[in-house]
């Protein structure tokens, strides 16, 4: 499968009257043509501010975001004009993002405007044609978002990125806003926009549940920095970093006879402040496993088994000597 994006040693810091937050803390990661890269972490991970800083919505601190081969911080205005047209995103809160005075056909007519796409007739063809695809109707085109559903202002949200005919869209918690009858509707449109339109997705989500079914891979992350990165199957199945071990098992299994017998792990105080991260492991103060080279060193991003990376002492030889953990 070929690379679409490539992500390396990304930062991004924001300078605060408080101090420096490290909100994306050295990220290394690719995206293949065609899949679904799932990026779970809690809020104030750093997840949507990793996904902007990917579209050049903020300029990286340090750091290289390839597209195509293309280095995005490092484009200029026309090459830039081009970038965004190939890199879209769905956002969260799909009202905040729509102006309330425009009708949904000003605000899809916007974006095919901007990249002058069509005019005229047909123009409001592409943007029916748009409505339909999304699942809403050709006479939407008149109506105004506070006229829709939480559901149906996710769609329109969704036929504004498509507009432009877009490559890759970053999906900032896009179902995490809506009621969960809503959610899977969200998720299956998404999936089949996927396979008509040849489309890449990088899936935002809180928690490991909402991206199960739509991620070929999965990326948790903890505190700025990437914990564990794999596919999606061998993740939940095989989870090598104690964060990810902890997140899944606080996902309930429907089964309730293996759902009694299963352990949790419960992790011990809160996200420490990404103005000031614990030396070394970033997750040491919450790690049930945390050793004393965990305050010293910080654990190097390795490629354990064939696309199964994960960033943590336990896994790496030089620290563990015989100790090292086993993989299955
Ligand atoms: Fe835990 Fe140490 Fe691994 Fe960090 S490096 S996850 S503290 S064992
Ligand atoms: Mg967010």
């Amino acid at each position: 499968q070929d690379t679409l994006l490539q992500v390396r040693n990304l930062k991004k810091y924001f300078h605060t009257s408080g101090g420096t937050v490290k909100a994306v803390s050295d990220v290394t990661f690719d995206i293949k043509v065609g899949e679904t890269l799932g990026i779970v972490g809690e809020s104030g991970c750093g997840k949507s501010t990793m996904g902007r800083t990917i579209l050049r919505l903020y300029d990286a601190t340090e750091g290289e975001v390839l597209f195509e081969d293309k280095n995005v911080h490092k484009a200029s205005t026309r090459e830039l004009k081009k970038l965004r047209r190939d890199m879209q995103m769905i956002f969260q809160d799909p009202y905040a993002s729509l102006n309330p005075r425009m009708t949904i056909g000003e605000i899809i007519g916007e974006a095919i405007d901007l990249h002058k796409l069509a005019s005229g007739a047909k123009r409001k063809a592409r943007i029916q044609e748009l409505l339909t695809l999304v699942g809403l109707k050709p006479e939407h085109i008149n109506r105004f978002p506070h006229e829709f559903s939480g559901g149906q202002r996710q769609r329109i949200g969704i036929a504004r990125a498509l507009a432009v005919e877009p490559k890759f869209i970053v999906c900032d918690e896009p179902i995490s806003a809506l009621d969960v009858s809503i959610q899977a509707q969200v998720i299956n449109l998404l999936s089949d926009l996927q396979d008509k339109m040849e489309l890449t997705y990088l899936f935002i989500a809180h928690d490991l549940s909402m991206v199960k079914h739509i991620s070929d891979r999965v990326a948790v992350m903890y505190l700025g920095k990437i914990a564990e990165l794999s596919e999606s199957e061998e993740l939940y199945a095989n989870p090598l970093h104690p964060y990810t071990e902890a997140l899944l098992s606080a996902i309930p299994i429907p089964d309730p006879e293996v759902e009694r017998k299963r352990q949790r792990i419960v992790l011990k105080g809160d996200v420490p402040s990404p103005m000031n991260p614990p030396s070394g492991c970033h997750f040491r103060t919450r790690c049930p496993y945390a050793m004393e080279s965990c305050t010293k060193i910080d654990p190097v991003w390795q490629e354990v088994k064939p696309d199964h990376f994960v960033a943590c002492h336990l896994y790496n030889k030089d620290i563990m000597g015989a100790d090292v953990r086993k993989i299955r």
